[in-house]
């Protein structure tokens, strides 16, 4: 057994509890999921309209400081639709990272756009704004009013930077470059639901932002997601068109554009409501969970744990290392030890790139991103396996 995986062994065993399987990240219901959802059903309000749907934006509006939030069905169909939004259409590209869930790209082509990636930064593992930059100058050209890529003509119609593992990208550097070419932000936060920089949410920087409430996010809705905007007239929009664009009335059907039916159900909101008024406690115990493996990894060799970036709070939804490694090979042997040892550890994502139905699309060098889908181990994360 090699030194690595004896002391990534070693940490486990001391970090998390003794008895229980110990998931990469699992929900936890402990306060009134169960209330609410029965209310749902004893009251017959369990679909796309009823009370907790509307309280359910009203405490992520609150909780995030997004002067809106619009629930729908997940996170992939609020990223599809605030992309759009921001006015992604047919045969443009979007400027996404390599290195995120596949629901990213996914939503892109959705819209009818093309992905088109760039590399990550070493620390934070979300966009690199400087590499952004440089890939930029080289790529786009303005041309008929537009920024386009030089070398196919295809309009870059926005910027996605996503918050990996709920470490928050370094939002001012990623605007100032989003800036000088006049595209337009949308930040794909399904993973950082209760992390923030300089103080603000994440989500809430650019023109949108979007959650997911996923069964493996750090609240969960069962199957969910929310548009965040400070921009009114969008956020009704999107809130319009995930309700089949259909028009205020009492019993007339108009629908004024092709829309979604993508409003996310009462029942799913009651549980969110429920896991909202814990969201606090979870994210504490999920910080004392990552000050534990933080303090474990100080002085280990070759093994790097993943921090909240300097001036930002993270949610700390996947505790990760960073271990000094060489191949994906040898990646995989240490996990394969570590889920022997009954340990639900993970690689990173398979790098957009590399998948068949994204090979073609443009990118950029992506060097980091590939250090990091070879050194990057993510660790048991739940809130449950710390207790108050
Ligand atoms: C979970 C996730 C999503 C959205 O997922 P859904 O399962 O559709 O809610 C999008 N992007 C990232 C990076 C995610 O981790």
């Amino acid at each position: 057994m090699s030194v690595i995986v004896k002391r990534l062994l070693r940490a486990l065993g001391s970090v998390l509890p003794q008895n229980g399987p110990k998931a990469l990240h699992e929900p936890e219901f402990a306060g009134n999921e169960w209330a609410y959802t029965k209310e749902c059903i004893d009251s017959g309000w369990v679909s796309s309209a009823g009370k907790f749907v509307d309280e359910f934006e009203a405490r992520l509006a609150r909780y995030t400081g997004a002067r809106c939030a619009v629930a729908v069905v997940n996170g992939t169909a609020a990223l599809e639709i605030a992309i759009r939004l921001a006015g992604a259409r047919s045969g443009e590209e979007v400027i996404v990272p390599a290195l995120t869930f596949v629901a990213t790209a996914n939503a892109v082509v959705h819209c009818g756009a093309l992905p088109h990636f760039v590399d990550s930064d070493r620390a934070t593992l979300g966009l690199d704004a400087q590499a952004l930059q440089a890939h930029l100058g080289r790529v786009a050209e303005c041309s008929g009013g537009a920024w386009r890529n030089r070398f196919n003509g295809r309009r870059l119609a926005a910027i996605v930077p996503m918050h990996a593992l709920g470490h928050p990208a370094d939002m001012a550097a990623i605007l100032e470059v989003a800036a000088r070419y006049a595209l337009p932000v949308v930040e794909d936060a399904a993973e950082s639901l209760g992390s923030s920089l300089g103080g603000r949410h994440t989500g809430t920087f650019g023109l949108a932002g979007t959650l997911s409430f996923n069964g493996n996010k750090v609240v969960t809705t069962g199957g969910g997601g929310a548009i965040l905007s400070n921009d009114e007239a969008l956020a009704r929009h999107a809130r319009h068109l995930t309700t089949t664009a259909k028009q205020a009335h009492p019993w007339r059907f108009i629908h004024d554009e092709v829309g979604y039916n993508y409003r996310l159900p009462n029942i799913n909101a009651a549980l969110g409501c429920a896991q909202m008024e814990r969201l606090p406690d979870m994210l504490a115990r999920k910080r004392r969970l990552a000050h534990a493996y933080r303090a474990q990894f100080a002085d280990a060799p070759g093994i790097h744990f993943i921090d909240e970036p300097v001036g930002s709070v993270s949610n700390f939804w996947l505790n990760a290392v960073r271990l000094d490694i060489e191949d994906i090979e040898e990646r995989d042997q240490i996990i394969g030890a570590l889920v022997a040892g009954g340990y639900h550890c993970r690689p990173l994502w398979t790098l957009m790139h590399r998948l068949p139905m994204f090979r073609e699309c443009s990118r950029a060098p992506l060097t980091v991103a590939e250090r990091l889908e070879v050194s990057v181990i993510k660790l048991p994360s739940s809130a449950k396996l710390v207790q108050n």
